[in-house]
């Protein structure tokens, strides 16, 4: 038997990576999973047809489309914000435009996405928000922003827990270390300096942070509320 078993899942940004992975995991258990993309409509529509789940496009940086998809989406007992990126280089150098539209697809998404979909949420809905290992140690110049970003939520899980506590809807951020996507391929240049900030010696598997995801989502997790969950092999110990 299944947890999600008829379940209403939205997974913002489901097309690739951590976020594909986190939409096999609830459609392999039964749920019922929509996956929002921005660019990769072959790789979500693919994902869509292996899982049996339904693809549509909401690009993240757009506030009113992300809100639309949510209320469009009706009563969702899980909703995950996964989607996410990063903006490389000095500081000083940066577009400030680059910045804001990482701050709008990693911080305002999450939260008027969150706000969004606990309008309809049933009584024990669950909200999950992908933060990042970088909300509590940036050990590398060049990612201040991205690591503005992931403390940000960590503000939204524990402010927002208190407003949806009452209902039983809990918020909680998973924070991963370097996980092997895409984004950050094992084979990539930064392998050796990440892995010396490890106590485990490798990347993590996009699975291994899905089955995070679904713990938090599923019965045994109604009183894990505003935590954040850390899974980076000790990169932030
Ligand atoms: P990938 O770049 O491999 O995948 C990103 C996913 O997010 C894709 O499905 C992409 O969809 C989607 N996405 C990005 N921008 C948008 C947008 N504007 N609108 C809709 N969807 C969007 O990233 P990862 O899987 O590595 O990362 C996923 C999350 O995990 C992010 O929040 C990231 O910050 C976090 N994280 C990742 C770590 C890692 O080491 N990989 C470590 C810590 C945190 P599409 O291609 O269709 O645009």
């Amino acid at each position: 038997m299944s947890n999600f078993q008829g379940k209403s899942v939205l997974v913002l940004g489901g097309s690739r990576g951590i976020g594909a992975a986190v939409v096999r995991r609830f459609a392999a258990d039964g749920a019922n999973v929509t996956l929002t993309y921005a660019g990769s409509q072959a790789a979500a529509e693919q994902l869509a047809a292996e899982t049996g789940s339904t693809a549509v496009v909401t690009d993240s940086a757009d506030r009113d489309a992300v809100i639309e998809r949510v209320r469009e989406s009706g009563p969702l007992d899980v909703l995950v914000v996964n989607s996410g990126v990063a903006v490389f280089g000095d500081a000083l150098d940066q577009d400030p435009d680059a910045i804001d539209r990482l701050f709008q697809i990693n911080i305002q998404t999450p939260y008027h996405a969150s706000v969004e979909a606990a309008r309809q949420m049933p009584d024990g809905g669950r909200i999950i928000v992908m933060g990042s290992v970088n909300g509590d140690r940036m050990p590398v110049p060049g990612m201040a922003s991205y690591a503005v970003s992931k403390s940000a939520l960590q503000g939204l899980a524990r402010g927002l827990a208190r407003d949806l506590g009452p209902r039983g809807i809990t918020i909680n951020v998973v924070q991963p270390g370097p996980i092997d996507t895409d984004a950050n391929p094992e084979n990539g240049p930064m392998k050796d300096l990440m892995h010396s900030f490890m106590a485990i010696k490798r990347h993590g598997r996009p699975e291994e942070v899905a089955g995070m995801v679904a713990w938090l989502a599923g019965p045994e997790a109604g009183f894990v509320t505003g935590a954040m969950h850390t899974i980076d092999g000790a990169f932030g110990a």
